[in-house]
């Protein structure tokens, strides 16, 4: 698979004061070559950050619209940010599942959307605690990723993000174990569904209480390509900690 992957999701999190500190603190780090970077800023900050970063950190949104701007009061196109020069968009997170109520088929058309305008995405997966313990883990990652394949034509600017939503925000971490059987699944499910190309070339990156300290063992596993860490990606040193422990 490519390169190592490393996202950082701010959420709404910040304050023109802070992200300026967290800024300065990603400037600081050395980043191992073999590890793609990605912060996601709220929009709000987006062209602040753009501007500030001075290291070979790319920048994402955190939603985008489902389709062509216009009359969307409080939405952002893909087109708009394709204009600003953000390069990626996490789509299908938990929060905007559970909390926004985004279905599969929208968030697959607004992947499909985002790709169009060449802006490439994090496509976000992941089960409820509920669905875990009722054996219906792959059951409900298959059915989200079918709505992505079922919209975007190439997979080859789409990162595959595993977040168990039990592990996001919560500090209890899957397992190693835990997570490489769904990534490993997840990998089987694209060569059977897209093709034996997309399914070894796209990243699937883990998410969900990742931290400076659990990071090294994950990455260990074989179809762990990487993170996409919220909580530990506000502390500059844990988020370079985490972007390094690429093997
Ligand atoms: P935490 O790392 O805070 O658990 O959040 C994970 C996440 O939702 C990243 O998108």
């Amino acid at each position: 698979t490519g390169k190592f992957f490393v996202g950082g999701n701010w959420k709404a999190n910040g304050t023109k004061e802070s992200v300026k500190k967290l800024v300065a603190e990603l400037n600081d780090i050395k980043f191992e070559d073999d590890v793609d970077v990605v912060v996601a800023p709220p929009f709000i900050y987006l062209d602040m950050v753009l501007n500030s970063l001075t290291k070979r950190i790319e920048v994402s949104a955190q939603n985008s619209w489902v389709g062509k701007g216009g009359a969307f009061t409080g939405e952002i196109s893909a087109e708009q940010l394709a204009d600003l020069g953000v390069g990626w968009v996490i789509l299908g997170h938990s929060e905007r599942r559970h909390v926004l109520g985004e279905k599969d088929e929208f968030i697959g058309k607004k992947a499909a959307y985002a790709l169009s305008k060449g802006v490439k995405v994090m496509a976000c997966v992941g089960e409820l605690l509920e669905e875990r313990e009722a054996g219906k883990t792959f059951e409900v990652v298959f059915q989200q990723l079918k709505a992505y394949a079922d919209e975007v034509p190439s997979w080859t600017d789409v990162v595959i993000a595993y977040e168990p939503v039990w592990a996001i925000g919560t500090g209890k971490v899957a397992t190693p174990q835990q997570a490489q059987e769904v990534h490993e699944a997840i990998r089987g499910w694209l060569v059977d569904n897209v093709s034996p190309e997309a399914s070894a070339q796209t990243r699937i990156i883990y998410g969900g209480s990742v931290n400076a300290g659990n990071c090294a063992e994950l990455a260990k596993k074989e179809d762990i390509d990487g993170f996409l860490v919220g909580g530990a990606s506000l502390k500059g040193p844990d988020f370079g900690t985490i972007c390094n422990s690429v093997t």
